[in-house]
């Protein structure tokens, strides 16, 4: 190896090091941390933070990255140069004030949202959340003028462009809407069938069943507790948490299923590249086609159940006793307008993220004020989904991601369900039906295909072209839609 070659990835990996003791310290904040520990976790996270950020954008860093450009003499090193480059650009023309200046008002956001949304009060999170706006707009700006908010969405999906989005989301939106007129069932009687009571340490067992079914490495993961599930950790120390309700199993099993599939890239991950800039997860839309497939195409299917109901009707005792896979299947997969995104069947789910990826749109470009927020947000819901939320905290305060200074980060939820069809078109094409796949029990060679196709190349190449090798078109609705009436139609003929 090359000195350039050397210091260049020397002083990555070190970075690297501290983003994942970093991580390590915020899953211990989640999972185990007692309550009254949160001030002084802030102060270490906040120092490692400082130190990871004064790292990367460093005098030093910009003489090793430009040493490099030199040095790289293969594909990785190329994708490595691109990639730091990128993140380096990018941090330098945010001046470093505005950085700061977010992070504060972030911090203020969130305990705000945190004590006002209980109450539904809007107006009380309103001063906080508009500093939070504002200081976003600012950083858009420094983006393409003409469209600022291409600038929030490219660092969360490399190159997707409202351009780009609009008409995808569009086509999504027409068709989504006559599903839901088609599809919905009032009165359905999906809680009576899925409503048997489990308890937690047979839930966990069941979850851990279907970890190893998934090919998940137990040895280098972990299953945990918290209260919003979440998976952190890469290669061989990945942790993935879910929550247990008693009364409705669905919230663990699906929870697992989805953290499993992101679980599963981390772990699939180049071993070799895993710490360098082009080695880590190729995009959060790429991140979710993974869980999404997971916990959607897979869980949510007609075959997991034919193959999986009998022995979860025997580890569950009497809980779901004289219910069919066939009354399971349908009341998972039952379509209803309902206010809360984290809680939507897969049709509705997108018209919640449509709906934030619209209002975002206009905040950032200034056609939206943050104080008509709730009016906005209420008539467009009612637009959408025909019914108007009741409150606030059931409405527009109901999402953590604006007051964190999330924006542009909705769109990915819908690209990776968009993906995550696309992907399985080609899937089939390969490995036959994924009917059959899950009937004869072969879910790790859904795993292997994954890992060959996606988890691997890392950001080897930006999302569009990822998607694009492995299923020969660009990103497109198209076979995600005709998934949903492929599996919906039959179902509520
Ligand atoms: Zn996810």
């Amino acid at each position: 190896m090359n000195n350039r070659k050397e210091n260049f990835y020397k002083a990555y990996r070190e970075i690297h090091n501290l983003m994942e003791a970093q991580q390590v310290l915020e899953w211990d904040q989640q999972v185990m941390m007692p309550v009254k520990g949160n001030d002084q976790r802030a102060g270490s996270l906040s120092v490692l933070a400082k130190i990871a950020h004064e790292k990367m954008t460093s005098p030093s860093m910009e003489e090793v990255i430009r040493e490099f450009e030199s040095g790289a003499d293969d594909d990785w090193d190329r994708a490595n140069l691109r990639e730091a480059k990128r993140f380096f650009d990018r941090q330098r023309k945010i001046p470093s004030a505005l950085i700061a200046e977010k992070s504060r008002a972030c911090a203020m956001a969130q305990s705000a949202w945190e004590k006002a949304k209980p109450a539904s009060d809007f107006q009380a999170f309103l001063p906080s959340l508009d500093r939070v706006i504002s200081i976003t707009r600012e950083i858009a700006a420094l983006g393409n003028p003409e469209e600022p908010y291409d600038f929030l969405l490219d660092d969360y999906e490399l190159g997707m462009t409202v351009r780009e989005l609009d008409p995808l989301f569009e086509s999504l939106k027409q068709r989504i809407r006559e599903m839901v007129k088609k599809y919905s069932r009032t009165g359905s009687d999906a809680d009576k069938v899925l409503g048997g009571t489990v308890p937690r340490d047979i839930q966990e067992k069941i979850g851990r069943f279907f970890l190893a079914e998934m090919g998940l490495d137990m040895e280098a993961g972990r299953l945990d507790v918290s209260a919003h599930p979440f998976t952190s950790g890469t290669m061989n120390d990945v942790r993935l948490t879910t929550r247990y309700r008693e009364d409705f199993l669905p919230t663990s099993l699906f929870g697992v299923l989805h953290e499993g599939g992101h679980a599963l890239y981390e772990q699939g991950l180049d071993p070799e590249h895993f710490r360098d800039p082009a080695g880590q997860a190729c995009s959060l839309g790429i991140h979710e086609s993974q869980s999404r497939f997971w916990e959607n195409l897979i869980g949510r299917s007609r075959a997991f159940w034919g193959k999986y109901h009998p022995m979860i009707l025997s580890e569950t005792g009497g809980a779901f006793a004289g219910t069919t896979a066939e009354d399971f299947y349908r009341a998972v997969n039952s379509v209803r307008a309902s206010f809360i995104r984290v809680e939507a069947d897969e049709v509705t789910y997108n018209l919640h993220i449509i709906l934030r990826y619209e209002i975002e749109k206009g905040l950032i470009r200034g056609e939206i004020r943050t104080a008509d927020l709730p009016e906005i947000w209420n008539a467009k819901f009612s637009d959408l989904f025909g019914i108007e939320p009741p409150s606030h905290n059931l409405g527009v305060m109901q999402d953590v991601h604006w007051s964190v200074g999330l924006i542009g980060y909705f769109p990915t939820y819908s690209l990776g369900n968009l993906y995550s069809a696309q992907i399985a078109r080609a899937m089939q094409k390969e490995l036959g039906g994924l009917d059959e796949l899950i009937s004869a029990g072969r879910l790790t060679e859904v795993k292997n295909y994954m890992r060959e196709k996606v988890h691997r190349h890392g950001k080897l190449f930006p999302p569009r072209d990822l998607i694009r090798m492995i299923t020969g078109s660009p990103p497109s609705a198209e076979p995600f839609l005709e998934y949903l009436s492929c599996k919906y139609d039959p179902l509520f003929a």
